[in-house]
């Protein structure tokens, strides 16, 4: 019996090398993409430990969970690590950027994460880009939450490391990521004694063998299941338009934004400027009295199909995630998302105003 998932021919490394390109003309990017067949924390911590070691002082900013695992891998490391922390609701600026660097001149790596999902806020990463490289540091982005909700441009903003994965805006799998590395990533790598080398966390493996060895053989038999499913989704994206898809993604958080104040029973955006609210996911900050997990809990109740989840950890009590992102980034989605918390906010006795959400994400949409 056949089966769309079974018995695949092996993918070859012409059609491994055609996706790598692919990849790289929707980061409009001539540096190397080295595509991981991987979740996307495969290649994020790939390029923290061959670029970081003893004598690196990084500067890593946190404005969700991920900075916080990037500092403790890059603590793992051995590398100075100082912590820029910035609140949730906010996003991070240039000049505390500028200012780090004013503190702690040897800084020579920087960490950031572009749009964090699970906090909902955005970064300005071209102009933080703009200091970085006047200063000279490494400059390393995770970038799986922003591509294909909004514009990622490593070249322009002079990331080194820019790390994507197919699972967020680009509507595909979570098995597989990819990364676009500088020449200047590269020398750092192959300066680094402790950089992972024969690994499968090694990017200099990629380098040597594949890279450089003009992409003709594989290290190893790639997932072709997961490689065909990120050449579906960039051949989608590329088939809709980048811009048209990334629209979609700003047009479902501004009506989020707009649709849950309206909604009433003391929904309100967390993030509070929508310049740094992130295109791929809304949060939303419930009022006192009203537990965020409890509540997205009886939403999914109703319709297990939404796209809500609650924060993280100590955020699941007054977080709600709407993560209209991928084929969620659609008026339908983000209408049945509000209507279920607001039938929701109403079990608990909460006053709500249905129709008027409704009619603020129709009024967004247009
Ligand atoms: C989703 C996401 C990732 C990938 O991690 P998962 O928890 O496995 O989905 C990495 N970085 C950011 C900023 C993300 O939003």
């Amino acid at each position: 019996m056949t089966h769309p998932f079974l018995d695949l021919a092996p993918l070859s490394a012409a059609h491994f090398a055609s996706i790598e390109d692919r990849v790289a003309r929707l980061l409009r990017t001539e540096q190397d993409v080295v595509i991981m067949q991987g979740e996307a924390l495969l290649p994020l911590e790939g390029a923290i430990r061959s670029t970081a070691g003893p004598g690196t002082v990084a500067l890593n900013v946190i404005t969700g969970p991920y900075g916080q695992t990037f500092g403790n891998w890059l603590r793992d490391c051995g590398a100075e690590v100082i912590d820029l922390t910035v609140p949730f609701h906010t996003a991070v600026t240039a000049d505390q950027i500028r200012e780090a660097f004013l503190a702690r001149p040897e800084i020579d790596f920087v960490s950031l994460v572009h749009a964090e999902a699970a906090t909902g806020n955005t970064n300005p990463v071209a102009e933080i880009g703009e200091v970085v490289r006047a200063h000279g540091a490494l400059f390393y982005l995770d970038a799986v939450a922003s591509i294909g909700a909004e514009p990622v441009l490593p070249d322009a903003w002079g990331v080194d490391l820019c790390v994507i994965g197919a699972q967020k805006a680009m509507g595909g799998p979570a098995g597989v990521s990819a990364v676009s590395v500088s020449a200047r990533a590269w020398a750092r790598m192959t300066s680094n004694p402790g950089a992972p080398r024969r690994s499968y966390l090694s990017l200099l493996d990629w380098k040597d063998r594949w890279v450089d060895a003009g992409r003709k053989t594989l290290l190893h038999a790639p997932a072709q299941l997961e490689m065909l499913a990120l050449e579906a989704c960039v051949e989608r994206i590329e088939a809709e338009g980048l811009d048209k898809v990334m629209r979609r993604h700003a047009v479902a958080a501004a009506a989020t934004r707009a649709g849950a104040p309206a909604l009433g029973g003391g929904l309100k955006p967390y993030v509070h400027d929508a310049t740094e609210a992130a295109p791929v996911a809304t949060t939303l900050r419930t009022p006192s009295g009203v537990i965020a997990s409890e509540l997205v809990a009886r939403a999914l109740a109703a319709d297990p199909t939404l796209p809500l989840a609650a924060g993280g950890g100590a955020l699941s009590k007054e977080m709600i995630r709407v993560n209209h992102y991928g084929v969620d980034a659609a008026a339908d989605a983000v209408q049945s998302s509000l209507a279920a918390l607001g039938a929701a906010l109403a079990e608990q006795g909460v006053p709500v105003d249905l129709e008027g959400a409704r009619a603020a994400v129709d009024e967004a949409w247009r």
